[in-house]
This record gives structure tokens, C-alpha cells and sequence, in this order.
């Protein structure tokens, strides 16, 4: 999380979703949110530091992520993620098998974490063309999630 005007955050990933927020006072974070972060409250760690720097309204992006189509997933893991952000984060792969649709998960968080506001960009990173993916490609190559904040800039 930052409150100063001027510097921008960066997030790397390539399957896990990037979460940048920001609110009308200038405060910005970002998360990391990948299966764990998420049932850890990644998502919410940010936002109420944020509001612990003077943010009211927070607003935010999700990059892409992997898609339940692509992410099969243990049940007993699912089962734990699905307790704690409702059945919504339950999928299903490509091959009918139990998955994590991450995306939901992410959803579920911000709204838990009380963010108005959370645009999600379509797309699986494994499967549609264009995105990083660790799982589908095994390379280094990641996405990047930058946020700034427009009051910094403007001063
Ligand atoms: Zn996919």
C-alpha cells in the first residue's frame, strides 16, 4: 500500500490474480492473491490498511488469472476455500473435474473487504491467447499489474 503521492506499485504473476485498488484520497495497494492468499485475506489485508492511511471508497481491478476451466483442484482444499467465500468458488475443469474458479474467490473477497467497485479482465491465463501462464507454459514470463494514483500525478 502506498499514501504518498509519486510512486507507482507493480505486481507480477502469471495464474494468480493481481488486485490494485485505490480510493479518492489517493491511497493505492495491490495484492497478490493466488489460493492461499486468498483464504489468508490477502484481498482484505490491503484494504483495511488502506483505510488505516485515510482511504474512504476503494475501487479496484483484477487482472487475469486462471480460469476453473484450467485450475483442477484438490477437495479438500476447495472445500476449505468454499467455507470460507461460498460456493460460487467452486468450477469446473475442462474435463469435468472439481476446480477453483479463482476469479469468484477474488470477487467474494473485495466485496468481503468492502471495495465498491471491481472490474475483472475476461480470460483464462492458461488458455486464452496473449497471457502468461506458469501452469500452461512453464516460463518466466508473467503479467504485470501497475497502479498509480492520478492525485499524485496531478500535483
Ligand atoms: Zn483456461
Amino acid at each position: 500500500v502506498c499514501a504518498t503521492p509519486g510512486p507507482l506499485l507493480a505486481l507480477f504473476s502469471a495464474d494468480c490474480a493481481l488486485v490494485g485498488l485505490s480510493s479518492p484520497e489517493g491511497v493505492i495497494g495491490v495484492a497478490h492473491c493466488g489460493w492461499r492468499g486468498l483464504l489468508s485475506g490477502v484481498v482484505q489485508s490491503v484494504a483495511s490498511e488502506m483505510r488505516r492511511l485515510g482511504a474512504t471508497d476503494l475501487v479496484g481491478l483484477r487482472g487475469p488469472c486462471i480460469g476453473p476451466e484450467c485450475y483442477e483442484f484438490g477437495a479438500d482444499d476447495l472445500d476449505l476455500v468454499a467455507a470460507r467465500y461460498g460456493e460460487q468458488v467452486r468450477g469446473l475443469t475442462s474435463a469435468g473435474r472439481p476446480a477453483l474458479d479463482l476469479a469468484a474467490g477474488v470477487e467474494a473477497a473485495a466485496t468481503e473487504a468492502g471495495v465498491s467497485s471491481l472490474l475483472g479482465v475476461a480470460g483464462c491465463t492458461a488458455c486464452t491467447p496473449g497471457w502468461f501462464s506458469h501452469r500452461a507454459q512453464g516460463t518466466i514470463a508473467r503479467q504485470a499489474l501497475v497502479v498509480g494514483s492520478a492525485l499524485g500525478a496531478a500535483q
